[in-house]
């Protein structure tokens, strides 16, 4: 009979949200797409190429486009099929098994579950009750463990908050660990380590297409560190782990800054509208909940009866995440945000009555 190892015996399959919902807040997608112009620019492009070759290993001209906007050097950089495949990269080079990853509580859910994958222990580290970062713990359990990797996402998924450039710089500073800087929200805030990956030989930092560049559909995400670390992800990643079409919509798409800056601007205003009118809602009502100030496209809302006011919304046919005692939930169009806040006050005003 064949036997299932320890580490799968517990896997469940990914649970995507398949349900048609009238309003979709669940995915941290963006709610911005290109113009008719970029569609265009992109169907022609995609019409001219060689479908029956193999694409470029290395995805030079999206790595550049990337590269251009984002000014660093394309020699740093890394595609992979999503910023997830990167991930599942480097633990599978850089771990061993047995070793150890440190990482932090409340977060993406991604990084613990490939390090289960190849074997490896998970550290967690539990995040203060606001949900800020105590940097001298991390250090200091990082140094007694023997940490191989340290890996958070900054902006912080799902909580929204961000941790200072300086505090980064003493963390990666201080330990043996390799440090994986997921910076999957950056673009929506401004603590970003990416001018200085070069200062350090112990420091890769990850970017995804699936945010603030709007294409969660093409799966593409780059790792940005120093020649020998990406030398390494380069030799170790599967050779044609990005196809040819993703590679081209995204250097169509970054040879458009203007549509990038604008994309960013928009979800921004979003963003900031969908907080201040949560924050409202809940002053109003002698606050019932509380929302965290955002560095993200997502709002955090902490609410003790957040099962309860997640199945509403979904009765009502509105889709958020149900995480970590609270909805995170994405910025979307006015109308959307409208008709969210609308829903939550219903709820709110019902139960309290
Ligand atoms: C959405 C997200 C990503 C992006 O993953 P992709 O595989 O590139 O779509 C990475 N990290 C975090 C924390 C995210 O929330």
């Amino acid at each position: 009979m064949f036997e299932y190892n320890n580490k799968i015996k517990n896997l469940i399959p990914y649970n995507p949200v398949t349900v048609s919902y009238a309003i979709r807040l669940d995915a941290n997608e963006s709610f911005v797409t290109p113009n008719e112009e970029i569609k265009e620019e992109i169907l022609n492009e995609i019409a001219k190429l060689q479908l029956n070759r193999y694409p470029d290993p290395y995805a030079v001209e999206a790595c550049s486009g990337f590269a251009q906007y984002f000014s660093v050097h394309p020699e740093n950089i890394v595609a992979g099929n999503g910023s997830d495949e990167l991930i599942s990269i480097i633990m599978t080079v850089f771990l061993q098994k047995g070793d150890k990853v440190l990482s932090l509580s409340d977060d993406f859910s991604m990084y613990s579950f490939y390090t289960s994958l190849v074997d490896c222990k998970n550290i967690v580290i539990q995040k203060n009750d606001d949900y800020s970062v105590d940097i001298d713990k991390i250090i200091n359990t990082a140094n007694e463990k023997s940490a191989r990797i340290i890996i958070f996402s900054n902006p912080c998924n799902p909580t929204g908050r961000v941790i200072k450039r300086e505090d980064l710089r003493r963390l990666i500073k201080s330990v043996n660990s390799l440090v994986v800087l997921d910076e999957a929200y950056m673009d929506f805030s401004d603590e970003s380590m990416l001018c200085e990956f070069a200062n350090y030989d112990n420091l890769i930092i990850l970017k995804t297409c699936s945010k603030a560049i709007g294409m969660a559909g093409i799966r593409l995400g780059f790792a940005i560190a120093n020649n020998d670390l990406i030398n390494v992800l380069k030799a170790a990643k599967s050779p044609y782990n990005v196809n040819v079409i993703s590679q081209k919509i995204c250097s169509v798409l970054f040879s458009h800054n203007d549509y990038i800056d604008n994309s960013i601007k928009r979800v921004l205003e979003s963003r900031d509208s969908l907080y201040s009118q949560l924050d409202a809602l809940s002053n109003e009502l002698s606050n019932p909940f509380t929302v965290i100030k955002p560095h993200t496209n997502f709002v955090f809302m902490k609410y003790k009866d957040a099962d309860k006011l997640h199945n509403y919304l979904t009765i009502n046919s509105i889709s958020v995440r149900f995480i970590s005692g609270g909805l995170r939930i994405t910025a979307g169009r006015n109308y959307e945000n409208a008709e969210l806040v609308n829903t939550i006050r219903l709820f709110l005003t019902n139960e309290i009555k």
